[in-house]
């Protein structure tokens, strides 16, 4: 058992005594101070609630003459669960009840023997896992989603009810958009930390300001834990999301008007692989390649005849909405014959190959770029990786050659979200990804609803809305939302509608994997699915799926 304990001047002679007390039993670190003068309790306060916050310490005591500062100060801390004890029976109480794990006692109001026996019995009790002890304590916790910018209440409600409004939206809907993901608790409180604060134009141990050293320090990890667990020579995480990172792989190698063979965007590519509105389809010369008309899949064959009669300074793969696993092997074999650089954009699959549920494009690829929002789970940005060659060409297109200072709070919760990857569970969270897209889109299928390419390998599948039940993804998406089921509208291969309203709807299952969601409830969402797109004017079925689709995702935190 580990304690850290700690005091004010007022606590100063009780805490010298359960220290002498309780040395023999437990593992004591005495936080100070180390004699009786006059001090500020938070001081002294802030360590002890570190202690148990990192979990270097299992409890944490403070005393000061009410056990009130100190309790206030512990308080604010994550994971802290401060409480003031001035009987024996409240101290076995909160830890049954509560968990508590910070005791504060108040010298003025506890006679030192009570003291003693007040700690012993807080460190003796178990917590009590009672069902409704369990639901109330994460009851207290989730409030921490909505006082984490509890400030906001008072400095700018507008903007607080807008956050209020999405905490909301996650905890009751059922959100199935495959760009997205639910990101932790740990990333989001990198990305709100004060290394927005800095200015760090650069790269670490080279900027061009001072005071850098802490965000060196950030960036350094985020990049040499993106190199390990991606397998890569060389990482730039300061692109500010996809489509910059995009940008900063053509800077580093092609001219404006140099040619680049990408799968269109109507065929599930990206904006930023060329489209005519976006950057890339103004400067480059694009032309775009397509999956075949029967399959619907990546024909690689085909694929090699076209670069080989093309001849594209890059051939780019990856895509926005491809249900498919792709060969890089193969499409690396191509550009070898081909002699153009091998380009993979893995925003959507970062986080599959970073669990091993999809091969990694990183030993084939001469430049991967990827956001880190989707699979991946982590804060919205971009990152590159590349081999070691390219990595000059590269850090000096990103900076100074498109970007000036970098978001060093997006990059430290980047570092977090990489960090989280290399974790045994995030195999298995990855393999699940996968495991309840397929269920889900076997579920919709077996309604009768055509799936694009006939199944799905990763964490996204395209239903044909428009040859199943003559409707458009438009009004799919719609009828869906009305239903607590948050879809995108999504045009299918050789769509015959306008982007604007497509033929297909696109179905992802990170964000509920994430939450816990396995096989049994992807049936039941596949169903719902299944009967509001059956009947979309039907009003009462909508109403009847948003209310159960709110009763399953209560027993499905977000973090
Ligand atoms: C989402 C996506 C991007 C870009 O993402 P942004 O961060 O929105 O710029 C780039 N490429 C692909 C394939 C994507 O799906």
């Amino acid at each position: 058992m580990r304690i850290a304990i700690a005091s004010d001047h007022g606590g100063f002679e009780m805490k010298a005594a359960l220290v002498a007390a309780i040395s023999g039993e437990c593992e004591v670190q005495d936080l100070g101070p180390a004699s009786g003068e006059s001090c500020d309790y938070p001081d002294y306060a802030i360590p002890v609630a570190k202690a148990v916050a990192s979990g270097a310490a299992d409890f944490g005591v403070l005393v000061c003459r009410s056990g009130i500062g100190m309790s206030m100060t512990a308080n604010r801390f994550q994971n802290v669960r401060a409480t003031i004890c001035t009987t024996v029976e409240q101290a076995t109480v909160t830890r049954q009840h509560n968990d508590a794990n910070v005791l504060c006692l108040g010298a003025d109001n506890t006679a030192a023997d009570k003291a003693l026996a007040i700690l012993r019995a807080f460190i003796a009790t178990e917590t009590d896992n009672n069902a409704r002890h369990v639901r109330r304590r994460w009851k207290l916790e989730r409030a921490q989603r909505l006082s984490d910018c509890s400030g906001l209440m008072r400095d700018d409600p507008e903007v607080f009810a807008a956050i209020e409004a999405q905490t909301r939206q996650e905890d009751a809907e059922i959100n199935l958009i495959a760009s997205e993901n639910t990101s932790s608790r740990a990333c989001r409180e990198a990305a709100g930390s004060v290394l927005m604060n800095k200015y760090a134009e650069g790269y670490p141990g080279k900027r061009w300001y001072s005071g850098c050293l802490p965000v060196d320090a950030a960036e350094e990890l985020a990049r040499s834990r993106a190199c390990q667990l991606f397998g890569a020579e060389h990482a730039n995480v300061q692109p500010h999301c996809g489509s910059a990172a995009n940008m900063a792989v053509y800077f580093a190698t092609i001219k404006p008007g140099d040619t680049i063979l990408s799968l269109a965007l109507d065929q599930g590519g990206h904006l930023s692989h060329g489209s005519p509105v976006n950057f890339s389809g103004k400067i480059y010369n694009i032309v775009p390649y397509t999956v075949d008309r029967e399959t619907e899949m990546l024909d690689y064959d085909a694929l090699e005849r076209q670069a080989l009669e093309v001849k594209p300074k890059i051939l780019l793969t990856g895509a926005s909405a491809y249900p498919r696993k792709i060969d890089f092997k193969r499409i690396r074999e191509t550009c070898d014959k081909a002699g153009c650089l091998m380009m993979v954009d893995m925003a959507h699959i970062a986080g599959l190959v970073a669990g091993g549920a999809h091969e990694s494009p990183v030993p084939y690829a001469d430049f991967v770029t990827t956001t880190t929002h989707k699979t991946l789970g982590g804060p919205r940005g971009g990152m590159v990786l590349c081999k070691e060659k390219y990595a000059k060409a590269l850090d000096s297109a990103v900076f100074p050659g498109m970007q000036g200072g970098p978001l060093e709070n997006i990059i430290a919760a980047k570092a977090v979200c990489f960090r989280e990857w290399m974790q045994p569970a995030k195999k298995d969270y990855a393999q699940q990804v996968v495991k309840n897209c397929a269920v889900m889109c076997r579920t919709v299928q077996d309604r009768g609803y055509r799936i694009v390419s006939g199944g799905t390998d990763n964490h996204l599948f395209l239903v044909d809305v428009k040859k199943s039940k003559g409707i458009t993804g438009k009004d799919a998406a719609a009828a869906l939302d009305a239903a607590g089921i948050i879809v995108n509208k999504n045009t299918i291969p050789f769509d015959t509608e306008s982007p604007f309203k497509t033929s297909g709807i696109r179905v992802g299952t990170a964000s509920v994997t994430t939450r816990g969601m396995k096989e049994p409830e992807m049936v039941k969402i596949g169903t719902w699915i299944a009967d509001v797109l059956d009947d979309i004017a039907n009003v009462e079925v909508q109403a009847r799926v948003k209310r159960e689709a709110a009763e399953l995702v209560a027993g499905f935190p977000v973090p």
